[in-house]
């Protein structure tokens, strides 16, 4: 039966798209964001043990050569995220697409839909379609939060049951792209043309990071004139927390002004995207 790694499940959440929805996380990503807040989600755990002495209350254990994390018996302390040279997480479960059904029944009679997140949810598209045909027959909205990097264009399966994408732009420049988050832009924006042109482009994202003005602004005004009024735009401010101590000496520690980032909503609504505004 089909298995994907979950990292966690937020039953409630009112920031990952409309309405009261529940949020899940997959393990794994694409990107390596320079300013990732979740860094403990890019990579499945690849079980070397690190991190097993580290736990305060012995919640993790090696058990045929896998890690074993004990959840009634951890207390959240976060050590072990923050040990692990891997950018992973001893405290994720391999899910069947009826696990996670299970886990989200009783949220079901009080939420809009779900959305699907991580890392980034696009590894496991087959187990997604999936999920997603067994969440519409209750009739709930199924939503993707995505970094672009799948290529959507090629899997109908998976866009018939989804209802929109959540998609970053983090920036539109080749080489600042690759360098920010470890990988090619063109996937991304032919995913940002596509899914407007399928009406299924639910909301971009872009983060606004200090002192860079020309990155900033050309990241904002691509996007800006591509989506005009057809999707919201989020502008999202920079903020340290959460990102990882060797980034923060190339991100900066300090967070995005808020008035410096308002000036880019009012650029994104100058060049078109009418629906833009600042988180
Ligand atoms: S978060 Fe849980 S598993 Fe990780 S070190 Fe703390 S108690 Fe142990
Ligand atoms: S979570 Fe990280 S440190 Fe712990 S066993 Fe997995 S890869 Fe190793």
């Amino acid at each position: 039966m089909k298995k994907a790694p979950v990292n966690r499940i937020i039953p409630f959440s009112n920031v990952d798209g409309p309405g009261n929805r529940t949020s899940i996380f997959f393990q794994g990503c694409t990107f390596h964001c320079l300013f990732c807040h979740n860094p403990e989600t890019m990579t499945c755990c690849r079980s070397c043990g690190i991190c097993l002495s580290y736990c305060p209350v012995k919640a993790l254990r090696k058990k045929d050569g896998k890690i074993v994390w004990d959840s009634e018996a951890c207390v959240q302390c976060d050590t072990c995220l923050k040990v692990c040279p891997h950018f992973s997480s001893p405290r994720v479960t391999w899910m069947t697409v009826e696990d996670v059904l299970n886990q989200i029944r009783r949220a079901m009679p009080y939420i809009d839909g779900i959305t699907t997140s991580g890392g980034d949810c696009t590894l496991y598209p087959s187990f997604l379609a999936e999920l997603f045909t067994a969440v519409k027959q209750q009739g709930k909205t199924c939503l993707i939060d995505a970094n672009g990097a799948y290529d959507f264009a090629s899997d109908p399966a998976l866009m018939d049951v989804c209802d929109g994408v959540m998609l970053d732009v983090k920036a539109v420049e080749p080489s600042w792209h690759r360098e920010l988050v470890s990988f090619d832009v063109e996937p991304v924006l032919r995913n940002l043309d596509y899914l407007l042109s399928v009406g299924k482009l639910q909301e971009v994202r872009t983060v606004i990071l200090p002192n860079r003005d020309r990155e900033n602004s050309e990241t904002v005004q691509f996007v800006s004139q591509r989506i005009g009024g057809r999707c919201p735009y989020k502008i999202i401010r920079y903020r340290p927390f959460g990102v990882r101590p060797e980034y923060r000496r190339i991100m900066g520690e300090e967070e995005t002004d808020p008035v410096y980032a308002e000036s880019f909503v009012l650029l994104a609504r100058e060049k078109g995207a009418s629906e833009a505004f600042m988180v």
